[in-house]
């Protein structure tokens, strides 16, 4: 299935913002203003970039802003989800794709969850062609960046 990654996103922002009202959790969004075409289940898209904004939401103050980006490069499109929230110890940054590694137990505690989101989208970018990273500075922030390949079927209607 071709999706277009901008009109995804801004869904998923829109639904995140309803649901987080109480939050006052802003979605700063910066896209192309064309649309960026990858080849995926939309669903499964669509679970992927759940599993990694509930997180910021969830490791952001209230009134916080998270930053969606997407950068069009020659081969892929970089999506990065940035967050102002509590940040990722370095010493902990490379396992939290591990099935149900979570940071800091007392904290997982009180925020719930299993520690699967990050391993499930880890899986599905992986298999759909992409790759997952993160970068965090620990009480400033975190950003996981998502790198998916272009649709073979559509091009992009702007760049190259
Ligand atoms: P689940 O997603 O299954 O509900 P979870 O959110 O704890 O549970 P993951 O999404 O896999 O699990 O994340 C693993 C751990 O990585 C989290 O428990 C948290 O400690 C840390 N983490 C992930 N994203 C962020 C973030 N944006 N800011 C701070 N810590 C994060
Ligand atoms: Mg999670």
């Amino acid at each position: 299935e071709t999706v277009d990654l901008g009109e995804v996103m801004h869904q998923i922002a829109d639904r995140f913002e309803m649901v987080n009202k109480d939050k006052n959790i802003h979605f700063d969004r910066q896209f192309p203003s064309y649309p960026i075409y990858v080849d995926m289940d939309r669903d499964k898209m669509i679970q992927v970039f759940d599993n990694i904004i509930s997180n910021a939401v969830k490791y952001s103050p209230d009134g916080g802003t998270i930053t969606l980006q997407m950068v069009p490069k020659s081969r892929d499109v970089d999506i990065e989800i940035i967050d102002e929230g509590l940040g990722i110890p370095k010493e902990s940054q490379n396992k939290i794709f591990d099935r149900f590694y979570r940071v800091d137990k007392a904290r997982a505690r009180n925020l719930g969850g299993t520690g699967l989101g990050l391993a499930i989208a880890k899986e599905l970018v992986h298999s759909h062609g992409g790759y997952i990273d993160v970068q965090s500075v620990w009480k400033k922030g975190t950003t996981i960046a998502v790198t998916l390949p272009y649709s073979a079927y559509k091009k992009a209607g702007g760049g190259e």
